[in-house]
């Protein structure tokens, strides 16, 4: 038995059963390359589906938690802390709508307190999302999540969700009312297929919530930190929206999120929200070194450049099995007339690993520290398994 073999068949024997698996056993990474247990190397275009835009190991992020593992891990919330502190300055220095910033663990985390806090402060119960969204898979973000194979095995979801078609201003006219707590949108649909937002799409949004007195609540747990070319998707599209959620890459890879609160919301009324790990020393000090990466290596102009690249050598491809090819920065989705899976098993023996977006979308999210070589590379193993 190789070494690879053992540790699948260890893991399989024991694991939940809830993800799709694929047979490799990952150990380590460098940058935008990931090693199997057999020493085989592969360019990561999965990038820890969104959590590593830093690439692996950034050697920065190590340092941090090296150091700060040292002195202190845990700290609840009902302490100050130095590395909170300073970090929840940073992060709010980077989004100048936002005023105080609630800490917590994951992106469904954040949007399930988003979704809280809108009620809170509304007063409402209405949700108004869009088809294809996806929040994340706990009873209320999964309540905003579209899909209703991740949906119906759980009905009945948090009462008052409403789904309408993305980029279609009137169709979110007609079902935002005097009931609706908030609206929440990605500004990419990343899961569901990779749809940007169509220009102006979200500041149309952003007014009829303001007319109504509803909430916007932009989901950025796939598109922040630098994913879309610019350090936040929202930068775009010049919103400020009520509620801001982040996740993923927000910690250079160990499980943070975070909601941005809008300076209009006021703070949180006392023991209206919690969690036991938000905000702890050793994640806030991961995501101040994830934060200075991000500007001292200039990686959502990094993201742009190879984003735009990328596309355009994907567009130029011209393959009878593409059906579109679309993205921004580096989410990138190439849409196949057929069904993904069978050509991520084959990119994959290429020694390329890639993320499917729904039956027939082949997506890229690759650490935005990839090299253009890498980049080369990764599309010369697309175009052979798609001819
Ligand atoms: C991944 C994702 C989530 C859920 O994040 P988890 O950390 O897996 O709970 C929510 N929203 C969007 C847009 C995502 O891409």
């Amino acid at each position: 038995m190789t070494q690879s073999e053992s540790i699948i068949s260890t893991e399989a024997a024991y694991t939940s059963g809830v993800y799709p698996k694929r047979q490799v056993a990952i150990v380590r990474g460098e940058g935008a390359l990931l090693w199997d247990a057999d020493g085989r190397v592969y360019i990561d275009c999965v990038g820890g589906q969104g959590a590593a835009n830093l690439g692996h190991a950034h050697p920065a992020v190590v340092a941090a938690i090296r150091e700060q593992a040292e002195r202190l891990i845990s700290c609840p919330e009902i302490f100050y802390n130095d590395q909170r502190a300073a970090y929840l300055a940073e992060l709010a220095a980077a989004l100048p709508f936002a005023a105080r910033i609630f800490l917590c663990n994951s992106g469904a985390e954040a949007v399930e307190g988003a979704i809280k806090i809108a009620r809170l402060k509304t007063g409402r119960t209405g949700i108004v999302a869009a088809v294809r969204g996806f929040h994340g898979r706990t009873m209320g973000a999964l309540s905003a999540t579209f899909e209703p194979k991740y949906r119906e095995p759980f009905m009945p979801l948090v009462p008052d969700f409403t789904h309408v078609p993305y980029n279609n201003i009137a169709a979110l006219d007609a079902a935002v009312t005097d009931r609706t707590a908030a609206v929440i949108l990605e500004p990419v649909q990343g899961e569901g297929g990779v749809h940007p937002a169509a220009p102006g799409y979200l500041a149309d949004v952003e007014r009829i919530c303001c007319e109504r007195g509803a909430l916007l609540i932009i989901d950025e747990v796939q598109t922040g930190f630098g994913r879309t070319g610019t350090l936040f998707a929202i930068e775009h599209h010049g919103i400020a929206p009520a509620l801001l959620c982040l996740a993923k890459s927000i910690a250079g890879g160990l499980p943070m999120g975070a909601i941005a609160i809008n300076a209009a919301l006021g703070p949180l009324p006392p023991a209206s929200h919690g969690t036991t790990f938000g905000g702890s020393p050793l994640v806030c000090a991961a995501a101040r070194a994830t934060l200075r990466v991000m500007r001292d290596e200039e990686l959502p102009r990094q993201a742009a450049e190879k984003g735009a690249y990328a596309l355009e050598r994907l567009a130029a491809l011209r393959l009878p099995r593409i059906r579109a090819v679309r993205g921004q920065g580096l989410l990138i989705g190439i849409e196949l007339k057929e069904r993904v899976q069978p050509f991520l098993v084959a990119l994959m023996e290429r020694g390329v690993l890639a993320l499917p977006a729904g039956p027939n979308v082949l997506r890229l999210l690759p650490p935005l520290v990839i090299t253009y070589e890498q980049i080369d590379a990764v599309i010369a193993a697309i175009a052979e398994v798609l001819a």
